[in-house]
């Protein structure tokens, strides 16, 4: 049999989400590679991507379900696994109702069969969970500014004046950025970093700010004050497109230069840079990291730089906005599966926890009892067992 080759895309939950070349003889995958037509990717793949094949067909691979029986894994038919569920999902349904089963998943893999046990669980009228260890707050805090997570393509990059970094380390958890970035520098666009880390990209940027780990919304928040004092910022643009701007100006107020550099350990003349590379580079592109997130309040830090963009007019036009991810959790079933969480019937009836510890933040729905079925998929108690 001749050698095929198909176009598919790599599932997994990485900003990328590469385009691939599947190469496949007689029915089974030999070669994986990038797909050297796709605009963004560009036929580069990481090391993972390429070694689909070798952990498709490797003899550890599990392809059938295992109970456990004591400390040992018995491995059982599908029909038996099948079964089983339906046993044990009936039985706490009886008894204690739905809610009391509590389906907690989250990522590592973007796939329509990964995702579709949301449907099930949610047509079962299981507690969800909303939210992650991982970038629901920074998700969270967009919806809130702009209303959704709609993100620029990266090829706006060329229509920018300005790019700021701040937090994302794209050499590590973004390649496919590179070219973008490489070549707007070509054509003149200003490059900033606002990272506590080293990234390898130092010597590139025509900015860099090192805030002590944690400080950003601070950091935000005294560009901000710097430019509402010194009036540098658009007017026109933040009374036709903002609500509570009073108060965000004060609490913008208590951020002085020698507070804010007092908190970030950053220089009072690179805070006052980095206000003036907001409005001289115009428009300036932000592309945020998770890491921002990974702190006490972080969703408002977020916010912090959210507004930041907002009120240098740094959002909603060619070459502009803030960008934290590039898709929305859940969105593959979503779309692929009628009737699927967030836009069936059946989401009504559901119960969902908020974002923090599993149990806490708990957001209407009939009120679950508590542990009594638990299903992880794709969440650390599924990861590390
Ligand atoms: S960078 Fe690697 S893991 Fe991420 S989408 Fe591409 S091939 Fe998949």
């Amino acid at each position: 049999m001749s050698t095929q080759k198909f176009v598919s895309a790599c599932p997994r939950d990485c900003q990328d989400c590469c385009s691939l070349e599947v190469e496949v003889k007689n029915g089974k995958i030999t070669a994986v590679g990038g797909d050297p037509d796709h605009p963004v990717t560009g036929g580069l793949i990481c090391p993972r991507g390429r070694a689909y094949p070798e952990l498709i067909y490797h003899p550890d691979r599990i392809l059938k379900p295992r109970l456990k029986r004591g400390e040992d894994w018995e491995e059982i038919s599908w029909e038996k696994a099948l079964d089983l569920l339906e046993e044990k999902i009936r039985a706490y349904t009886n008894q204690y109702g739905p809610a009391a089963i509590f389906h907690y998943h989250y990522s590592g893999s973007e796939s329509l069969t990964k995702k579709i046990t949301m449907r099930l669980f949610d047509r079962i009228g299981a507690t969800g969970v909303q939210g992650d260890l991982c970038m629901a707050a920074g998700v969270a805090a967009q919806q809130f500014d702009f209303g959704g997570l709609e993100q620029n393509d990266l090829q706006d990059l060329l229509n920018s004046r300005g790019c700021i970094l701040w937090g994302r380390n794209i050499r590590v958890t973004q390649s496919h950025a590179l070219p973008f970035i490489q070549k707007a520098k070509k054509q003149g666009v200003r490059l900033a970093i606002v990272n506590p880390l080293p990234t390898g990209w130092e010597e590139q940027a025509d900015l860099l700010i090192r805030p002590h780990p944690g400080t950003d919304a601070a950091l935000a928040l005294g560009v901000s004050n710097y430019l509402l004092e010194k009036d540098l910022i658009d007017r026109d643009f933040v009374e036709a497109h903002t609500q509570g701007f009073s108060e965000f100006k004060e609490r913008a107020r208590d951020f002085s230069l020698e507070k804010t550099a007092r908190i970030t350990g950053v220089a009072k003349t690179d805070i006052i840079k980095l206000a003036h590379f907001m409005v001289d580079y115009k428009p300036v592109t932000t592309l945020l990291g998770y890491g921002l997130t990974r702190y006490r309040g972080g969703g408002n830090t977020i916010r912090a730089i959210d507004a930041l963009a907002v009120i240098t007019n740094n959002i909603g036009r060619e070459g502009a906005g803030v960008s934290y991810c590039s898709e929305v959790p859940g969105s593959p079933s979503s779309v692929l599966v009628p009737g699927s969480p967030s836009t069936g019937p059946a989401h009504q009836g559901s119960a969902f926890f908020g974002h923090g510890p599993p149990g806490t933040g708990y957001s209407g729905g009939p009120k679950p009892t508590p542990a009594n079925g638990l299903d992880p998929c794709g969440q650390p108690p599924a990861q590390c067992p």
